[in-house]
């Protein structure tokens, strides 16, 4: 025989804390409370099972069951000494739903059930409270009428205001208990007018009526939105409990509260909540009253803390918080009744926090000895993380939303609006603090993105340019914020018929993607104390190592303050925008002949030498990835007649020459086009002076320091085995040259961004020629799915809100199909060489979930933008420990 019937409480406990499935969590805890001694009411669940059952069966119960609820009825009418329907003692219960996740609010409740006419006047008997009474069964029947009968709830309120209005009184705590009688007159004639129906007075009718609308509230659209936001299961279905009842609102020494064990927003070890004096649960919610902090320490001078109303009450409530702590081993969130100063327990859960409190409550729980380090590490999300290193906006401050992107690089930044680079950097020079917005933003705006607080684009994905280059700065940005729209000539953008111009004040949140017109208050990060505690721990046990994206000496530096173990990635095109060299650098481009381009290339070697010197200098003794060119061509390319022109002069060239030569350049479809290693294979010469540049700044540290850097170079957009060996034969090449010239010699090695599903699918072949792998999930992404990484978000988030896709790809690693590519080339690499160096270098390298999958492929390394170092190290060690292959380095 199935058991669909679960009794807790008054000794006989027949579930457990880790029955979460069986009995939802809210059943699965009282019986858990019950049973380590703390008082909770009687009361029984009915399974998800019966959930699943109702629904497979036609919306049928297990015929079973009907037996099982009155024998768990009994054992609550034994243990109260009330009889449910009994006109003297009657028992009253209450009815809830719990599902195995909370799902706050989306399902119903049923409080006072057994209250009919004549038990009515036994609460009044054994109350004696009258007024109570009255007051307690038409809130049965208003709750009861509205969740299980359907009356709308503006009828109920109708009829109280109707009989305040009658007798000139404004508040219900004025109703006498005549009045309510009244109330509850109205309401039965109201419920008979709607429903066709006498309100039921059988309690066995109530309880099923009450029990079919807790499930069928599984059902609802409220829930069936919840569940499809937070990927709960249909079938998972909820429970509900039956449980004795007890009332908060039965006189002056009753209450009801709602509180934390610690404060919920700051960690801080403080028991946190509100309470009611003479109140029902929902009254605490309602906010008819204002209810009052538990501790005196947290109350103002008009307030009234529990510990000073309620003085036993609330130690024993301290004792069961202390209690709860212990068993529980994390900070829970709990609901309390105190009738006639007994104190009763309704619930208790683990508490939803911020950010700051669950890294604060992980690191505190640790040293007072409630969990270890390593359960300290997995506590923390590490995306929360994301939001304690950038400013953040104060949830207290106003407010005003002008129009949602999306949320392409975390933190917070308010600034005056400026429409062009140029004049980002002129203002940022000036001291100011200016928002960037551009429809979207490319190459040559870098310096005004790295001058600006933030960046706001009105076109673009999570991986298009301003989102990518944002995240590596640490700068916030909105990306793709479509309903914005922006006109440069007449230097303003628009939403929804509001106007900001050019130097109003703007405020952007790269967490979440909104953009709001004005300033709004910020809070700062902390990144000492029990950040670096916890990153600490969690560095104890990964096994993958952390590196960081970065090409400037700042992205550097602030990679290696956050933690980074070398770099992964260092796009060197980036370091080719800079104003002194783009000059240069479009000569290389539109010069015609190779003697030209290697004029040019010749002017570019002192600074890209120069840029490895800083480079290898902060990165000391860590390994350093150096990507060679791999753009486009036609990005670097001069855009206006005087730019034109002035390269024409540089090369000697004509106006009109130049202006064909970059046409030629143009391309349909340039991602899929003339660049990476094609390029290199192209113009040899450009990949030679990248590489001269790298081998003579390591060669002149290691001179200067005797401890010579380990550069690897990397190619990108390998397709084929033999484009590897050409490009690697010009870099050895030119590595013999440099050692030769320089009298010294370093090691170096040579490997491949795979980003190509053919270099996936031919790894064992490439392996042969290739030192080590760095996956470039990005084009990966692209390439596989034949999706844009710069025009997708046109579509991609109508996609992913159908459930076409899960995830943003861009953002999260497709384990089916990018994912098995990975896979496969790591395979492959491996079974070639078996010690062959594995990274990830692609976005997804900062992304939790992604580098989960890393872990079981079992990457060596991945690399992320350096503000997310800090999420990888704790994703990473989370990873290792959720695969059970966490090393211990503690020792
Ligand atoms: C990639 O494609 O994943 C990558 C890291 O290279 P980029 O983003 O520069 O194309
Ligand atoms: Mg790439």
């Amino acid at each position: 025989m199935t058991q669909w019937v679960y009794s807790f409480g008054a000794g006989h406990n027949e579930g457990r804390a880790e029955m979460r499935n069986l009995l939802g969590g809210k059943g699965a805890n009282l019986a858990e409370m019950a049973s380590i001694g703390l008082p909770v009411p009687p009361g029984f669940t009915i399974t998800t099972e019966v959930c699943t059952a109702y629904y497979a069966n036609g919306e049928r119960y297990p015929d079973d069951l009907d037996a099982q609820l009155r024998a768990g009825l009994a054992r609550i009418e034994a243990a109260v000494g009330n009889s449910f329907g009994d006109h003297h003692k009657p028992l009253l219960v209450s009815v809830r739903s719990g599902a195995r996740v909370s799902m706050p609010g989306m399902m119903d409740t049923v409080l006072n059930l057994g209250l009919n006419d004549a038990t009515v006047e036994g609460l009044v008997a054994a109350s004696g409270d009258a007024r109570f009474a009255w007051d307690s069964y038409r809130r049965f029947i208003q709750m009861y009428g509205s969740v299980v009968l359907g009356v709308d709830h503006h009828r109920f309120e109708e009829i109280i205001e109707h009989i305040k209005l009658d007798t000139g009184k404004n508040e219900d705590t004025e109703l006498t208990a005549a009045e309510w009688h009244r109330v509850v007159h109205g309401y039965k004639e109201m419920v008979q007018e709607v429903t066709g129906h006498p309100f039921p007075q059988d309690p066995w009718e109530q309880l099923w009526g009450a029990i079919t609308a807790v499930f069928g509230s599984w059902q609802n659209q409220r829930a069936v939105t919840y569940r499809r936001l937070n990927d709960i299961p249909a079938e998972w279905g909820t429970a509900v409990n039956v449980q004795a009842m007890v009332f908060g609102n039965m006189g002056e020494d009753c209450a009801t509260g709602v509180c934390f064990t610690r404060d919920p927003s700051t960690g801080e070890n403080i028991f946190y909540g509100e309470y009611l004096i003479n109140a029902q649960g929902e009254d605490v919610v309602a906010g008819i009253r204002t209810p009052q902090p538990m501790a005196q320490l947290k109350a103002k001078p008009d307030e009234r803390s529990m510990e000073l109303a309620m003085p036993k009450a609330y130690a024993e409530l301290v004792e069961v918080r202390a209690t709860l702590e212990r068993h529980y081993r994390d900070m829970q969130d709990i609901e309390f009744t105190v009738q006639s100063n007994k104190l009763y327990m309704l619930q208790t859960r683990s508490g939803k926090r911020t950010a700051a409190a669950s890294l604060k409550i992980a690191v505190d729980m640790a040293r007072e000895g409630l969990i270890d380090n390593t359960e300290a590490v997995k506590r923390v999300n590490p995306a929360a993380l994301d939001q304690l290193l950038h400013p953040t906006l104060d949830p207290k401050a106003k407010r005003k939303v002008l129009a949602k992107g999306l949320p392409a690089s975390p933190g917070a930044a308010s600034g005056i609006v400026v429409f062009s680079a140029d004049e980002a950097e002129a203002r940022a020079q000036k001291g100011e603090s200016v928002i960037l917005v551009r429809i979207e933003t490319s190459p040559e705006d870098i310096h005004g993105m790295h001058a600006a607080k933030g960046i706001l684009t009105t076109r673009g994905g999570m991986t298009s340019h301003a989102a990518v280059v944002a995240r590596g700065m640490g700068r916030p940005c909105v990306a793709g914020c479509g309903g914005v729209s922006v006109d440069y000539s007449n230097q303003v953008l628009s939403s929804g018929g509001v106007q900001v111009r050019g130097g109003e004040i703007l405020t952007i949140d790269g967490g979440t993607g909104e953009v709001f017109v004005g300033p709004v208050a910020m809070i700062e990060p902390q990144l000492s104390g029990d950040f670096a505690t916890l990153m600490e721990w969690a560095d104890q046990v990964r096994r993958m190592k952390v590196r960081a994206n970065a090409e400037t000496p700042l992205d550097a530096e602030t990679a290696r303050k956050f933690g980074a173990e070398g770099i992964g990635l260092c796009r060197t095109e980036h370091m080719f925008f800079d104003p002194a060299r783009i000059g240069a650098v479009r000569q290389m481009i539109l010069a015609e002949t190779e003697q030209g381009r290697r004029a040019a290339l010749a002017r570019l070697l002192p600074f890209q030498r120069q840029d490895f010197i800083d480079l290898f200098g902060i990165m000391a003794g860590l390994p350093v990835t150096i990507r060679l060119l791999d753009p486009p061509l036609h990005e670097f390319l001069p855009h206006s007649d005087a730019e034109i022109a002035e390269v024409a002069t540089s090369l000697g060239a004509n106006v009109d020459d130049m202006r064909r030569r970059a046409q030629d350049l143009s391309e349909a479809n340039p991602m899929l086009g003339h660049r990476g290693c094609r390029l290199g294979i192209s113009y040899p010469e450009i990949y030679e002076m990248q590489a001269r540049a790298i081998f003579e700044a390591a060669c002149q540290i290691g001179k200067d320091t005797h401890k010579p850097p380990h550069p690897e170079i990397m190619i990108p957009l390998v397709a084929t085995r033999r484009e590897l060996e050409i490009t690697r034969a010009q870099i050895d090449r030119v590595a013999q040259e440099v050692f030769a010239e320089v009298g010294y010699h370093v090691e170096y090695s040579v490997g491949t961004m795979i980003e190509l599903p053919r270099a996936c699918l031919t790894a064992d072949a490439i392996a042969e020629a290739a030192d080590f792998f760095s996956f470039g999930t990005n084009d990966l992404t692209q390439t596989t799915f034949g999706l844009s990484r710069d025009d997708a978000g046109k579509f991609l988030p109508l996609y992913i809100e159908k459930g076409i896709f899960p995830k943003d790809p861009f953002v999260s690693i497709d384990p089916d199909g990018v994912g098995a590519l990975v896979r496969i080339a790591a395979e492959k690499g491996r079974g070639v060489k078996a010690d062959i160096k594995l990274g990830i270098c692609g976005e997804h390298g900062g992304d939790p979930s992604s580098i989960t999958f890393c872990e079981s492929v079992g990457l060596d390394y991945v690399s992320c933008s350096p503000y997310r170092v800090p999420v990888a190290r704790l994703a990473a060690a989370q990873a290792a420990l959720a695969s059970g292959g966490g090393v211990d380095r503690t020792a």
